[in-house]
């Protein structure tokens, strides 16, 4: 871990007061649902059935959208684990509660099933920060690199590629491309490249210049302020966050992963740098610790996200329900497309099986 430099006393009290008065104002628990909330939970509920529907939502997603999800039969989990859940589900319709790629991928994954997703105007900085044609250029200025792309990318990005990944199983496979001698092209997330790059010491691994927008606003200075303020805590980030919020980590992990570390560590507090949808899960599993947000406040803050996806708290249940009884927002990916993404995808599917297998 890095400990940052501190100048004097004072200043180190004025910061501790100034991230008190951050925590005092996040809001740490989930929403509790009302009437009005149950009526369109048990109406969201009627229409799966109906449908022959289910419903899976990202960790990132609304507490009421997940605990819908799970009421229901359907699934809460990170990108890839909800395509394969809707790849072994019966149900004919998969609703994604996410952003776009994740219904794309879940198209990809299963292009026979009907994808429908509360709203499809929910993106990512990630997939945003690289378009398709511009990625293809870069790919194809340097021919002598494997292209490894995040799963936060569109599904022409992913049909480019030779290996689609989460922050799950990204550091495995870089690994396993350096061991083979290939040099990396890694897109788009800078952040979770760094971190790959530091913890492989991959050479010539070339980095896209993409961000979350959520994870970029986590502050060093004030996560450090905040470690003190708790020291018995343990932090917990995603390696989308800034190098420099890395290195306080005790754990630097997916969104399955850091939870799984929330169960199993002994400490009973935990700082987490990551969105905040993701304490509904963190809560249910480990409902005698205590959980709190990695500062966005601070030096330099802009607060365009304070720790909270902007897309993904665009899925409401009002426009879950809307979907439903609509079949509106539909994912339509180009079956050609589809075909092509497969294979970088199904690749890393292949490379986890081994390594399960192993
Ligand atoms: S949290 Fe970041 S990576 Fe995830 S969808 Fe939002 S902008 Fe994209």
């Amino acid at each position: 871990m890095t400990l940052l430099n501190k100048n004097t006393e004072s200043e180190f009290a004025a910061e501790r007061a100034f991230v008190k008065s951050y925590l005092d104002k996040v809001p740490g628990k989930c929403a509790v649902s009302d009437d009005k909330t149950d009526e369109l939970k048990k109406k969201i509920s009627m229409l799966l059935h109906e449908r022959n529907a289910v419903l899976v939502a990202h960790y990132y997603t609304d507490a009421l959208l997940q605990s819908l999800a799970e009421e229901t039969g359907g699934f809460v989990a990170d990108s890839l684990e909800m395509a394969r859940f809707g790849n072994q589900s019966e149900a004919q319709t998969i609703v994604v509660a996410g952003v776009k790629f994740m219904g794309e991928t879940a198209k990809i994954l299963n292009p026979e099933k009907t994808i429908l997703m509360p709203t499809l105007e929910a993106t990512c900085s990630l997939d945003i920060g690289c378009p398709a044609d511009t990625f293809a250029s870069f790919c194809d200025a340097h021919p002598d690199h494997e292209v490894v792309v995040y799963a936060n990318t569109s599904a022409e990005v992913k049909a480019r590629a030779d290996w689609v990944v989460t922050s799950a199983i990204a550091l495995d496979v870089v690994e396993h491309l350096i061991a083979e001698g290939k040099s990396v092209i890694w897109a788009p997330d800078k952040h979770l490249g760094n971190y790959i790059q530091k913890k492989t010491g991959a050479e010539n691994m070339l980095i896209w210049d993409g961000a979350c927008i959520v994870h970029e606003e986590f502050k060093t200075r004030a996560l450090d302020t905040m470690r003190h303020l708790y020291p018995d805590a343990a932090i917990l980030a995603h390696p989308e966050s800034p190098m420099a919020i890395l290195e306080q980590a005790d754990v630097v992990g997916s969104t399955t992963q850091i939870i799984k570390a929330a169960c199993e560590r002994p400490e009973k507090t935990f700082i987490v740098a990551t969105d905040a949808g993701i304490f509904y899960k963190m809560q249910q599993l480990a409902p005698d610790k205590e959980f709190i947000l990695a500062p966005t406040a601070g030096e330099g803050a802009t607060c365009r996200s304070c720790a909270q996806c902007p897309w993904m708290g665009m899925n409401t249940l009002e426009s879950l329900y809307d979907s439903l009884l609509n079949g509106s927002n539909e994912i339509h990916v180009d079956p050609s497309l589809c075909e092509k993404a497969m294979v970088p995808l199904q690749r890393m599917l292949d490379f986890r099986q081994s390594q399960q297998d192993a």
